[in-house]
């Protein structure tokens, strides 16, 4: 199963939020969204950074202070991403060795979607029940 069978269910939405923008905006709309995790774009949807709930968290360790601060002073800014022909083992592969639940979709070098986690596990395992199904249909042919 590729991202694009995944994106093709969940949709391409992505949460987007400019460099400037407060960190306190930025914990209003994670969870207004209830997501773990917005992408920092420029007026063309060109990726700038990412920020998720550890940045967020990362940045309060150092006092109530830190809302006031821009999301530019907190993101990742090198960002790894993924595309449509990528597929789910590719992408769990990333996530493992990069130590994040993250990975925004990119086509054209722009965001064209975002792929968690819990995306992945959810493909992971309705591919898993599947392969199972199968197996128990051709051996009852048998
Ligand atoms: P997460 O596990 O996605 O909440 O992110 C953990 C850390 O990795 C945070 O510092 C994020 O800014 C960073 N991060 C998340 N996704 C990515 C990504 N695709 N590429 C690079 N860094 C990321």
């Amino acid at each position: 199963m590729t991202v694009a069978a995944i994106l093709s269910r969940k949709g391409r939405e992505v949460v987007t939020v400019p460099t400037d923008l407060s960190i306190a905006t930025v914990i209003q709309m994670l969870a207004e969204h209830r997501i773990g995790a917005v992408v920092v774009t420029d007026g063309d949807r060109r990726i700038l950074g990412i920020v998720s709930e550890r940045d967020v968290v990362r940045a309060l360790a150092r006092g109530p202070g830190a809302l006031d601060g821009v999301v530019e002073s907190i993101m990742t800014a090198k960002v790894v991403t993924c595309t449509d022909r990528d597929t789910i083992n590719d992408v769990m592969t990333r996530m493992t060795e990069g130590r994040f639940r993250h990975l925004p979709v990119v086509e054209d070098d722009r965001l064209a979607g975002i792929v968690s986690i819990g995306d992945v596990v959810k493909a992971r395992i309705e591919q898993v029940e599947r392969e199972a199904d199968e197996m128990r249909a051709y051996i009852a042919m048998a």
